[in-house]
């Protein structure tokens, strides 16, 4: 990348946002009193101390019965990406086929998480219908198609915080929480023929998606140094091979751009606690990398999260080179248009 780069002018500094909003809180302890432990069945035990109790609904094949007492809210604390404002999230369970619901904390709205309420791609998806927004939601909407999740309240104020710039605090949440199976069928969209955005060449953006047995991301990346060409290819087989092999792996900005973006008061809370900053010789963090190719590892994070807004797991072989939201959410779209009765 051309010009100098020595010392950064953009505000990323080593800081922990920490701290949270009182209606966060509030709420939280309004749901903790109404905890009970359950004696339904639950797929994934959660770990924490009160133990026995699940919260977040997962359908599944399975016909096992559905605990309705095992409501628990998990609340996390974090800052907006995009805002820089202290924030919250708080995730309830929903019955079967609600789906995936962001409700704002203050208004009491709630916007389906679905390709049909995109409001931006620009590097970060988020989502709007009327005047409620749920902004950056990939990452989150990552996680939980990884695991499976397919009816839960997420409560926000309007964006997901961004944590450590990973999935890996949402991973966590989930566990900490547990799953509750319910009696109901997971919808899967099967690929039956190849859907493409772009051309297939080395030096495009292109993204299609092909019939395949599983779930399986391949991307590759090609920048000027530090980064060069990463590949990688994920095959989903559970959660846990997501919480190791992509949930760590952290966005990452360029100096350059990250300059532009502030300027344009896009990314407030980006620190270099939340974001891999590359510079035009290296890395800008102190700390090391989590995988060498951490930075290809996450563009299979964010993919998994923006196919996710389809509304249904995916079956297929997602083949993407140097695609960014806006290509991801094209070819969901395309997706979306080629089901034979889409999600309302
Ligand atoms: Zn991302």
């Amino acid at each position: 990348m051309p010009g100098g780069q020595a010392t950064p002018k953009c505000r990323f500094q080593d800081s922990s946002p920490g701290g949270g909003l009182p209606a966060f809180a509030a709420e939280a302890a309004a749901s903790a009193e109404q905890a009970r432990p359950t004696g339904g069945s639950e797929r994934l035990r959660p770990r924490s101390r009160e133990g026995g109790r699940s919260y977040v609904s997962t359908m599944s094949n399975s016909r096992r019965p559905i605990s309705h007492d095992q409501s628990r809210t998990i609340v996390l604390y974090g800052q907006g990406l995009q805002s820089g404002l202290k924030t919250g999230m708080i995730l309830s369970p929903l019955p079967p086929d609600s789906g995936i619901l962001f409700r704002n904390i203050t208004t009491g709205k709630t916007l389906p998480a679905s390709i049909d309420c995109i409001e931006s791609t620009d590097f970060c998806t988020s989502l709007q219908q009327g005047c409620i927004t749920a902004r950056t939601v990939e990452h989150l909407m990552s996680a939980l198609h990884a695991y499976r999740i397919t009816n839960v309240l997420i409560k926000i104020s309007d964006e997901v915080p961004i944590m450590d710039g990973s999935a890996h605090a949402f991973c966590h949440l989930i566990e900490e929480a547990g799953i509750a199976e319910q009696d109901a069928a997971v919808e899967e969209f099967v690929v039956d023929r190849c859907y493409a955005i772009g051309q297939v060449r080395l030096d495009a953006k292109f993204i299609p998606v092909e019939p395949y047995d599983g779930f399986r991301v391949t991307y590759r990346l090609n920048y000027p140094p530090p980064l060069g060409v990463q590949e990688f290819s994920y095959e989903h087989q559970d959660s846990t091979s997501y919480r190791d092999e992509i949930a760590p792996a952290r966005t990452f900005a360029f100096v350059k751009e990250v300059e532009r973006m502030q300027e344009l008061g896009l990314i407030a809370g980006g620190r270099l606690t939340n974001v891999v900053l590359i510079g035009e010789e290296k890395i800008i963090n102190s700390t090391p990398l989590r995988f060498p190719d951490e930075c290809v590892r996450h563009k299979i994070l964010d993919v998994i999260g923006d196919v996710y807004l389809l509304g249904r797991m995916l079956r297929g072989h997602v083949r993407a080179n140097m695609t960014g939201h806006t290509e991801n959410i094209a070819l969901v779209q395309k997706l979306r248009a080629a089901m034979p009765h889409p999600r309302e």
